[in-house]
């Protein structure tokens, strides 16, 4: 039997870089990264069914009902939801995913996909992040101070999961995630019995 994909979750405040780290990690792996509905508007450049699938409040309320969600959260005032079909269709395909959302998705997640391998980016620093934030210019004073706030509160939560990786340069943080997921590949407990199916004949 081939063996399943890995589930890798990833979050961290807004401004620890995520994105960017992500964006580094698929140019060098073969992962999937799983596209979320929102109902927030798009940003900037943002595309739908790219950077999320853009939806209206009444459809994610009915695709929740519709059980069509592996977790969904409420982040700054929006939905946000990842396609439960799509993921588990990949993971079965063998090839490994990386769903980023926020600490209430991924502890949903832990609790129904404890396989998974959740790992937290943080910032240098709590300044460095401060930084971050105001440098992207797309949020408004209140909507800084929100995610400042927010961001102080999500790191609390670090100690829910598997690793924490420091994003001071893209690189590094990048060759750490390459280094934990080609650690956790290698675990024994991943092993699915493959090794031994050949049968043991006297020929
Ligand atoms: P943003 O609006 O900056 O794109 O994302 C805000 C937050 O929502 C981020 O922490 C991001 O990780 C999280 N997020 C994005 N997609 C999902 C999702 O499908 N589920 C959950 N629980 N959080 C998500």
């Amino acid at each position: 039997m081939k063996s399943k994909g890995q589930l890798i979750v990833i979050s961290g405040p807004s401004g620890a870089g995520k994105g960017t780290v992500i964006k580094a990690l698929l140019e060098k792996n073969d992962f999937w990264i799983s596209v979320s509905a929102t109902t927030r508007s798009p940003r900037n450049a943002e595309i739908d069914g790219i950077n999320y699938y853009f939806i209206t409040k009444d459809d994610f309320l009915e695709k929740i009902k519709t059980k069509d969600f592996l977790e969904y959260a409420q982040v700054y005032g929006n939905y946000y939801g990842t396609p439960k079909p799509e993921v588990l269709k990949v993971l079965d395909s063998g090839r490994d995913v990386i769903l980023e959302i926020d600490i209430q998705g991924a502890l949903n997640v832990k609790m129904s996909y404890p396989s998974g391998l959740f790992i937290f980016i943080l910032p240098p620093s709590m300044e460095e992040l401060r930084n971050r934030i105001t440098n992207r210019g797309s949020e408004t004073p209140e909507s800084l101070l929100t995610r400042f706030k927010a961001a102080h509160k999500e790191i609390s939560f670090v100690s829910k999961y598997d690793y924490a990786v420091v994003n001071d340069t893209v690189d590094n943080a990048c060759d750490k995630i390459q280094s934990i997921i080609i650690a956790e590949r290698c675990r024994a407990d991943r092993m699915n019995g493959d090794f031994l199916k050949e049968e043991i004949s006297n020929e």
